[in-house]
């Protein structure tokens, strides 16, 4: 089954004027989702990466699997207040407003070569904030990787030279 066949557009989610890019069909099919998490993983198979951070909630779902994949831990970035124990804390500003990820503060060492999976990239606000928070704690960014990209907003203009790959780009 072709990938992008999987992907269900959602009109008018979770607010007017988005077509929502619903993945959980690709998910509940054990086929494509092998197929998904291997396309992801092998641009970085035996390059050294050491963690795989996923955002939160549906980046979890590919960022975990293509941690296993690579050998590598998995780490996960969340909204404010989730994780128990201390975190270092990234804002970002969003349309209206503003936003935040946190991440343990002992996830990672400085040095460690990451990649960030998440599943869309859409003006790429989401993750720069994820690509600023491990540069911080000096952690070697080696990728963002993403299932699916809106072209249209040219979100990966934002992560300032960090290697983007993306599977399925819409224009
Ligand atoms: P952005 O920060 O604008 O790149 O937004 C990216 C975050 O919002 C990702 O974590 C996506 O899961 C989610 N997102 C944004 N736009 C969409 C969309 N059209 N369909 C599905 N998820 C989206």
């Amino acid at each position: 089954v072709d990938l992008a066949s999987l992907i269900r557009d959602v009109p008018d989610f979770p607010e007017q004027g988005v077509i929502f890019k619903d993945i959980t069909p690709v998910l509940a099919h054990p086929e494509t989702f092998a197929e998904l998490i291997m396309a992801l993983a092998r641009p970085h198979l035996r390059t050294g990466i050491t963690k795989v951070v996923g955002i939160e909630a549906r980046g979890f779902t590919l960022a975990a699997p293509v941690a296993k994949e690579l050998g590598a831990g998995f780490i996960p970035l969340r909204k404010p207040g989730k994780l128990p124990a201390a975190t270092i804390t990234q804002t970002y500003s969003l349309e209206y407003g503003t936003d935040a990820l946190e991440m343990h503060v002992d996830a990672v060492e400085a040095g460690e070569k990451i990649l960030i999976v998440d599943d869309v990239i859409a003006t790429g606000g989401t993750a720069a904030a994820a690509v600023n928070l491990l540069q911080r704690v000096g952690a070697e960014v080696a990728g963002v990787s993403v299932f699916i990209e809106l072209g249209f907003l040219n979100g990966r203009s934002a992560l300032d030279g960090v290697p983007f790959y993306a599977l399925i780009r819409y224009d």
